[in-house]
């Protein structure tokens, strides 16, 4: 990789994310890191016979956060609609039927493809880091050349005692690979409701005793808390037959996920969890408490019907928050604008404009651990910005309206990752 010149970077607003939008802002950077950053008229006397990019009529902003997605999923429309699948089911334990049956039909090909293409969509959406899950952890090199940043989870499941102690060699030869490319590996069991009692326990004692980061699905559907609860309803009846794991249908717990999480060693600020849609007041509380990271995923939770995650109450808890687009199979774009644009709408006003750019920025890398990293334009922080070309005059407190009224995925000009042009 060729490292850019020491240039400075300016446009009519510039908005770090740490401070109310600065007209005529601009930011030196120098070996792929933002080194200096204030008025324009200010960097250009102090750093005289550098190069200047003024971008005009425009918008400069961090690269967003991605905290949850499935990359590896990201051709998952061309798939199910190549195996006539087309309709996407409305029952939460159906459309994970389907997508096993889509599944079926693929090669570790396919899976290394849909892959690139996630990474490659993500970028040109204006997103710097992921948490990205990765099933098929073979597909993982695709990383090495990218210049993403955040944490590939190496995701796990499963009942069989034989089949996890396959799966945990599996795992335990992928981590020591620790990075691909400028992404981190960690570990991400799917689910309290698809793996099994014993292995998610050993998988957070591995977790906390090798500080390795680690994402888990929680508390996602009223399917979910009826199987963690009482060991009956959609899951034991549809899914787990339909998977051959009739016999590992758990006896009642009388536990709701957030306490069967607990009692499985799974609340320590490390564990990202995701989703978070049946959570009661208790429930976020703890949550709080065991300063928990948790990534909401309203488009996703809205295309498969499973309700609406208490926001506002988490918010006010003090529940750390982030955005996560899921996957194309659950989702119509991996770009966190337009999940910005729904959620707006979606927690009807419970989260504002600027808190929504907030959880899409610092809230993203913190929840990545890569607050010193990205998340806001900063001096010390890696130059990886956008441009955004509103279609119309945007004044400077209409800018945050503007980020979750307007497309702004249509409008992004240029994506640079590291001071690098995409
Ligand atoms: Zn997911």
């Amino acid at each position: 990789m060729t490292l850019e010149t020491p240039c400075i970077y300016t446009a009519k607003y510039l908005v770090t994310g740490n401070a109310p939008p600065l007209e005529a802002g601009a930011f030196l950077v120098n070996g792929g890191k933002i080194v200096e950053l204030g008025s324009i008229a200010a960097l250009k006397g102090g750093h005289s016979g550098i190069k200047v990019v003024d971008f005009g009529d425009t918008i400069l902003t961090p690269l967003l956060v991605n905290a949850h997605t499935h990359l590896e999923l990201t051709n998952f429309p061309q798939w199910a609609a190549t195996a006539g699948e087309g309709e996407t089911p409305a029952s939460f334990v159906d459309w994970i039927v389907r997508m096993i049956r889509v599944k079926r039909k693929l090669t570790a090909e396919d899976y290394r493809d849909s892959l690139l293409h996630g990474i490659n969509q993500s970028i040109a959406a204006g997103t710097g880091a992921v948490g990205d899950i990765i099933a098929h952890h073979g597909a993982r090199n695709q990383y090495c050349d990218s210049s993403l940043l955040g944490t590939l989870f190496l995701e796990t499941l499963g009942q069989d005692p034989e089949l996890i102690c396959r799966l945990k060699e599996g795992l335990a030869q992928a981590l020591q690979d620790e990075v691909c490319g400028l992404i981190k590996l960690g570990v991400s069991p799917h689910s309290p409701y698809t793996i099994s009692k014993d292995y998610l326990a050993s998988i957070y004692r591995k977790c906390r005793e090798l500080k390795l980061r680690c994402s888990t699905h929680l508390a996602e559907s009223a399917d979910e808390v009826e199987f963690v609860e009482h060991g009956r309803g959609n899951i034991a009846s549809h899914l787990y037959p339909y998977i051959g794991w009739e016999s590992y249908v758990p006896q009642a717990t009388g536990l709701r996920p957030v306490e069967y999480l607990l009692q499985q060693g799974g609340l320590f600020p490390e564990n990202l969890l995701v989703h978070g849609v049946h959570l009661n007041q208790a429930e976020i509380e703890l949550l709080a408490q065991k300063q928990m990271s948790l990534v909401l995923c309203p488009r996703s939770n809205a295309l498969l019907n499973v309700g609406t995650a208490p926001a506002g109450k988490l918010l006010q808890a003090g529940v750390k928050l982030s955005l996560g687009t899921d996957s194309l199979a659950s989702c119509d774009s991996l770009s966190i604008w337009d999940e910005m644009a729904f959620a707006h709408t979606w927690f009807a006003g419970e989260l504002d404009a600027p808190t929504l750019f907030t959880l899409a920025t610092s809230g993203g890398a913190e929840a990545l651990g890569l607050q010193t990293e990205i998340g806001s334009l900063a001096p010390g922080k890696v130059a990886s910005f956008q441009v955004l070309q509103p279609q119309t005059t945007v004044a400077p407190n209409e800018i945050f309206d503007y980020f979750v009224s307007s497309p702004c995925s249509a409008d992004i000009k240029h994506v640079y990752l590291q001071g690098i042009l995409q």
